[in-house]
């Protein structure tokens, strides 16, 4: 595949190409350009030049509300195109893959409505001369970079409402998963979406990424990945004092009350956990459970934990499909490792699935997890459970607290009163009650502490990619400086 510049499918500059294997089972995929510095720069320009001096930012909302619902369309009618190519990138399984066109497509749907709704404020209460306008103008010109883990989602969650706004991007897969990016690119045109708008480099963080950050002619950046690379993306953003929004990792807890239905607790936890393999900034990593009903939960949990599938991402069956990349999957069987020889009980699924070709790991489940243990405050990133016992709210809040993020968390209980209590008190952006992991487009995402910085989907995501621009008129004679006060 090509990517896509100016509204043109092109290869780098420099002739360049990378290919991605399947972790399903090794076979190559797909082979896109690795775009250079100097192929950013030509995306910038067309972005750019599509901004200062093209319809996009001043195009009636409601033709551009038209675009957004097209793509959702198109999105839909080739679902099943892009849930194969999604599978065979990503490793997940091929019914989430098609699970998560509806849901991008969803998000395209709801921004064409708040294209239409998004509107700046005026002001008649500043006395007889004054009246002001608010005007909610397009950031400009956005860097959004993805990660492989959800690729058509996560651009779902920022690039229809950059659009929205009436922005021009620039938007790099990642090296995994671009596949599905393209095709997005692809439907925008079909779309009807003018050349420039929206233009895709694929290639690797360096120097593609890097230099995405780095370009003075980006007005925004935004991105979803990794807590490391997020730190990049704010020390780049310094030179111009560009805008970030960060989208970055998480440790999340699931808290059960002694009195929650243990039935609808143990089936969200293994959602939590185990679903796309635990690779999810969102993944359910540690078990906070009331000790009284701690061996009751664990047994229903590992019970349901061991009729998961786990096998090949294009068997329907499959529950846990493949694992991104080698290293990722070394990082998981390390992680459970140390923490067995740091005396965490293994209940079930220590390590690597057998598989002639493919990257595949046993869901696993630790107990005995002290809260201090590695296990309990870094993000895995794989199918992983750590379980750890708790006594009273407090207890579960400061567990729940002590990580460095604060991306989601649940809390399962039967007692209202007690459930606001605790949703008062965690630190995340997102806390469910008596349940896990829904996220529709009107409610804003993101994180608290390390976990990032501004929130996507709802309002507050398309607001992200907006300037307020404050306009005063005059009316009247105007009084001289030395007779009004120095105000
Ligand atoms: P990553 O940070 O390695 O890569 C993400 C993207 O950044 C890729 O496109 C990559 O090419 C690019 N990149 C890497 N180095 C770069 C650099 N120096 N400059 C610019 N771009 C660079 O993350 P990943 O491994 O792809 O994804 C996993 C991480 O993403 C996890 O930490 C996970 O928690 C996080 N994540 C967060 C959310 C969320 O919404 N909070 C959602 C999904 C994933």
């Amino acid at each position: 595949m090509k990517m896509l510049i100016g509204g043109k499918w092109v290869d780098a500059a420099g002739g360049q190409t990378f290919s991605r294997s399947s972790p399903g089972n090794g076979m190559e995929v797909g082979i896109y350009p690795e775009a250079g510095a100097e192929d950013v720069d030509r995306a910038v320009a067309a972005a750019r030049s599509a901004f200062e001096t093209g319809e996009w930012p001043y195009m009636a909302a409601e033709d551009r509300a038209r675009i957004l619902t097209s793509t959702a369309e198109l999105i839909r009618k080739n679902a099943d195109r892009i849930a194969l190519i999604e599978t065979l990138e990503s490793g997940k399984v091929i019914s989430q893959a098609r699970a998560e066109m509806d849901w991008s497509a969803n998000l395209w749907d709801y921004c064409a409505g708040v294209a239409r709704t998004l509107h700046g404020d005026s002001h008649n209460n500043l006395g007889p001369n004054l009246i002001a306008n608010v005007m909610r103008e397009p950031i400009g010109v956005v860097s959004i970079i993805t990660p492989w883990n959800f690729p058509l989602l996560i651009i779902s969650q920022k690039l229809p409402f950059a659009l929205a706004a009436g922005c021009t991007a620039i938007v790099k897969p990642s090296e995994f998963t671009p596949g599905t990016t393209l095709i997005l690119g692809e439907l925008l045109m079909e779309a009807g979406l003018p050349d420039g708008v929206v233009n895709i480099v694929t290639g690797h963080g360096r120097p593609a990424g890097q230099r995405m950050l780095d370009h003075p002619g980006v007005d925004m950046i935004s991105f979803t990945g990794s807590t490391a690379v997020g730190k990049i993306a704010v020390q780049s953003s310094a030179q111009q004092l560009k805008k970030v929004s960060l989208e970055l990792g998480g440790k999340n807890a699931q808290i059960v009350f002694a009195d929650a239905n243990l039935e609808e607790a143990a089936d969200a936890i293994i959602e939590g956990a185990f679903k796309n393999a635990g690779e999810s900034c969102n993944c359910g990593a540690r078990l906070l459970v009331e000790r009284s009903i701690h061996d009751e939960l664990v047994q229903r949990v590992s019970k349901r934990a061991q009729s998961v599938k786990v096998g090949d991402p294009l068997d329907p069956e499959a529950q846990i499909g493949a694992i991104i990349s080698p290293a990722q999957l070394d990082k998981i069987v390390g992680f459970v490792s140390r923490a067995r020889e740091g005396g965490a009980g293994v209940l079930l699924g220590e390590g690597r699935a057998p598989s002639d070709a493919g990257l595949y790991v046993y869901p696993s489940i630790l107990t005995g997890v002290d809260p201090q243990m590695e296990v309990a405050n870094s993000e895995i990133f794989g199918p992983v459970l750590s379980v750890i016992p708790f006594d009273t709210p407090a207890e579960a809040v400061a567990i729940a607290n002590q990580t460095d993020f604060g991306l989601s968390a649940a809390v399962w209980t039967s007692d209202y009163e007690r459930a606001v209590a605790m949703t008062r008190r965690l630190q995340a952006g997102t806390v469910w009650v008596n349940t896990y992991s829904s996220g529709p487009a009107e409610l804003p995402f993101g994180g608290y502490k390390q976990s990032g910085i501004g929130r996507e989907n709802g309002r507050a995501g398309v607001e992200e990619f907006t300037e307020l621009k404050t306009v005063q008129f005059h009316f009247g004679g105007r009084q001289a400086w030395w007779v009004r006060g120095q105000r």
